[in-house]
């Protein structure tokens, strides 16, 4: 897996300084959002799971 110092919220492809490590669909697998994704996509959602947070 490439290293890389910037990371893109998987929903709405920006750049943030402050990602959420989460799995919110099938299949499960770890993906980062913006804190505001995060809100969206855990609100009613079984799949949600929580990860840590990552800091640039
Ligand atoms: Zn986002």
């Amino acid at each position: 897996m490439a290293k890389s110092r910037v990371k893109y919220c998987e929903i709405c492809k920006k750049d943030f300084s402050t990602m959420f490590r989460i799995q919110y669909k099938q299949p499960k697998k770890w993906v980062f959002t913006c804190e505001q994704c995060l809100l969206n996509v855990k609100k009613d959602n079984p799949l949600y799971v929580y990860g840590g947070t990552w800091k640039r």
